[in-house]
C-alpha cells in the first residue's frame, strides 16, 4: 500500500510503497478515507515526542472496515467508522469506568503505532474503541472529529461544564480553538477568542465569536480578555499549548473561574509556572484534556447530525496523499486557519 513515511526526525516525509498491516485478532483493518493533519503529527516528527523510525503519522481518522479480527465481536467489513486518538485497553479501572482517554496502557495509531496517512492502517482494540458514523456524516467531516474537535468538545462541555451566558475565552484558535469556539456558541456561551493572527481571529468570528483579542506584544491579553467580559471568563481554554498562553488564560479567568489545558506543552514549557497565587485566591480549577473516549461520542454525533455543530466548516484545505509531506512541514510557520484533511 502507499503510505506517508518518515526515516529519521525532521526528514522530509514521503509517499512510500510498504507491506498491508496485518489485522490484529482483537482490532480491524480500515481503508481510510480521510484524515486528518493535525499539529500532534507535527510535533512528532520534529522529535518532541517519541516515535519509532521509521513511521507513519496520522490520527484524525474515519473510513471503512476491510478485515476483522477473530476476536472482535461488534464490528463488520464494510462498517463506516471513526476512532478516537487513544486507544484504551477496554479492561481497566479508567476504561470500565468510561475514561479509555487516559488508560494507562492506550495506544495511539500514528504515535505509539503506525498512523492513518496511507491507505489501510489496523486498529487494535476495536470493540473497545471503534465508532459508528451515522450514515449522512462524510469522512472528511468524521476525520476532523477524531483528535481536535472532539478534544474541544470535551474540554468545553465535560471539563468546562459551559453554561447558556457565560463567557468563554478561547487562546488560540488553530483548528481545536476554532471548534472549541464553535461548540461553545452552540452551548449558548458568549465567546472571546485570542490569537496573534488576524486571519485566525476573523475565523473565529465567522464561527460566531462575540468579542476577540489580538495577542501582539504590547496586548495585556489577561487584563484584555476580563475587561471584555466584565470581570473575567467563566472558562478558558488555552487551545495552543504555550506557557504564557497558559498564564494569560488563567489570569484573566473570574473567581471560580476554570481552565482547561488543551494544547500539549513540551520540554521547559510543559514545567509552566501557574501562579498558585491566583489558583487560591480566586479558587480556579485547573483542568487537563487529553482526547475524548469512544464512549462520549454518541452525544457529540447527535449534535452533528442534528447540525448544531458542523464540524466540516472547519475543514479549509482537501488535499491528497502527496501533499501530506508538505502540510506537515508547513506546520513550522503559521498556516492558514481551519483543518486540513487528507483524502484517500
Ligand atoms: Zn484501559
Ligand atoms: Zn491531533
Amino acid at each position: 500500500m502507499r503510505a506517508v513515511v518518515y526515516e529519521a526526525v525532521g526528514a522530509v516525509p514521503t509517499v512510500t510503497e510498504v507491506p498491508d498491516p496485518t489485522c490484529p485478532d482483537d482490532g480491524v483493518v480500515l481503508d481510510v478515507a480521510a484524515t486528518g493533519v493535525c499539529r500532534s503529527d507535527w510535533h512528532a516528527w520534529r522529535g518532541h515526542e517519541q516515535v519509532a523510525l521509521p513511521h507513519i503519522p496520522g490520527h484524525e481518522l474515519a473510513g471503512t472496515v476491510r478485515e476483522v479480527g477473530s476476536a472482535v465481536s461488534k464490528w463488520r467489513v464494510g462498517d463506516r467508522v471513526t476512532v478516537p486518538f487513544v486507544l484504551g485497553c477496554g479492561t481497566c479501572e479508567p476504561c470500565q469506568a468510561g475514561d479509555a482517554q487516559v488508560c494507562p496502557n492506550q495506544e495511539q495509531p500514528g504515535f505509539s503505532l503506525p498512523g492513518s496517512f496511507a491507505e489501510r492502517v489496523a486498529l487494535p482494540r476495536a470493540d473497545a474503541n471503534l465508532v459508528r458514523l451515522p450514515d449522512g456524516l462524510s469522512f472528511v467531516a468524521a476525520a476532523s472529529l477524531g483528535c481536535r474537535f472532539a478534544t474541544a468538545y470535551r474540554a468545553v462541555v465535560t471539563h468546562g461544564a459551559v453554561r447558556p451566558g457565560q463567557w468563554v475565552a478561547v487562546h488560540g484558535c488553530g483548528g481545536v480553538g476554532l471548534s472549541a469556539v464553535m461548540v461553545a456558541k452552540a452551548l449558548g456561551a458568549r465567546v472571546v477568542a485570542v490569537d496573534i493572527s488576524t486571519a485566525a481571529l476573523d475565523a473565529a468570528r465567522d464561527l460566531g465569536a462575540d468579542a476577540v483579542v489580538v495577542a501582539d506584544e504590547t496586548t495585556k491579553v489577561a487584563r484584555a480578555v476580563r475587561d471584555l467580559t466584565d470581570g473575567g471568563a467563566h472558562v478558558s481554554l488555552d487551545a495552543l499549548g504555550r506557557a504564557a498562553v497558559a498564564s494569560a488564560a488563567i489570569a484573566g479567568l473570574r473567581p471560580r473561574g476554570r481552565h482547561v489545558q488543551v494544547g500539549l506543552l513540551h520540554g521547559d514549557e510543559s514545567r509552566a509556572a501557574v501562579s498558585m497565587r491566583l489558583v487560591v485566591a480566586r479558587e480556579l480549577a485547573i483542568l487537563g484534556s487529553h482526547g475524548m473516549p469512544a464512549v462520549d461520542y454518541p452525544a457529540m454525533l447527535e449534535l452533528v447530525t442534528s447540525g448544531a455543530l458542523d464540524p466540516e466548516r472547519l475543514v479549509t484545505r482537501r488535499i491528497g496523499l502527496d501533499d501530506a509531506g508538505a502540510a506537515l512541514a508547513e506546520m513550522d510557520g503559521p498556516t492558514p486557519p481551519g483543518i486540513a484533511v487528507i483524502e484517500l
